[in-house]
């Protein structure tokens, strides 16, 4: 069994980075973030407020998530193309902090991480969701690299950015994520930590395969 957990803030490049490890390694990526967004969507879509709590118990009730083959499925819908906004980001930071909402996701998660070799990725995973992985790095990197990484990504797909709007909407979900009552972003005091600053996508793709190869041994 290797179950590998990431967990750090947002945009320090822990999907494209547990994603490459995993195509590496031959293992399974799971994007747990990507089924709070899922959530978060449906809450919108259907004029759910995040903070309304019976409301969104109700709604869990009709909702279906799974992840697979790197993409997420809402109801049986591949919404992987649809998640990806601040507003969703935003969002799901604020439908998470409840109970229901997670319990939902974890189930999902800790049943993938129990029948395959997984790279697991999120905010709780080596705190909570799988305690005992076999592996466990906790990433970051400095909002304002975090913030400069964003800010030219989205330049590149030819759309409008301000590095200061960005900044703040990083550390405001940080500050969110870790701030929250129930399994908050924290560091396992087991976790590999792993400042990615001054590293190259490839320079941390080959800490992280290399701190597994050790783990194997
Ligand atoms: O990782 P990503 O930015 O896609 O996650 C979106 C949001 O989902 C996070 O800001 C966080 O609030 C929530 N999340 C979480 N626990 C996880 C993964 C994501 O609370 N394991």
């Amino acid at each position: 069994m290797l179950r590998v957990a990431i967990d750090g803030p947002g945009g320090t490049g822990k999907s494209s980075i547990a994603k490459a490890v995993a195509e590496r390694l031959g293992l399974e990526y799971i994007d747990t973030g990507a089924m709070y967004r899922s959530i978060a969507l449906k809450s919108l879509r259907k004029g759910v407020d995040a903070e309304d709590e019976p409301a969104v118990v109700k709604m869990l009730e009709e909702t279906l998530i799974d992840f697979e083959d790197n993409k997420v499925y809402l109801d049986g819908e591949d919404v992987s193309g649809l998640i990806r906004t601040n507003e969703i980001s935003m969002a799901a930071s604020t439908i998470s902090k409840l109970g229901p909402v997670r319990a939902k996701v974890d189930e999902v998660s800790k049943r993938l991480a129990s029948t395959k070799n997984v790279v697991m990725e999120g905010r709780d995973i080596g705190t909570a969701v799988i305690p005992d992985a076999e592996v466990k790095i906790f990433m970051t990197a400095d909002s304002d690299v975090r913030a400069e990484r964003r800010y030219k990504q989205l330049l590149e797909q030819g759309k409008e950015a301000d590095l200061e709007v960005i900044k703040s909407e990083i550390e405001k979900r940080d500050y969110q994520d870790s701030h929250r009552e129930i399994n908050p972003l924290k560091q396992a005091d087991d976790a590999v930590f792993l400042d990615t600053s001054n590293m190259t996508k490839e320079e941390v793709i080959d800490t992280v395969c290399e701190l597994i190869a050790e783990k194997r041994q």
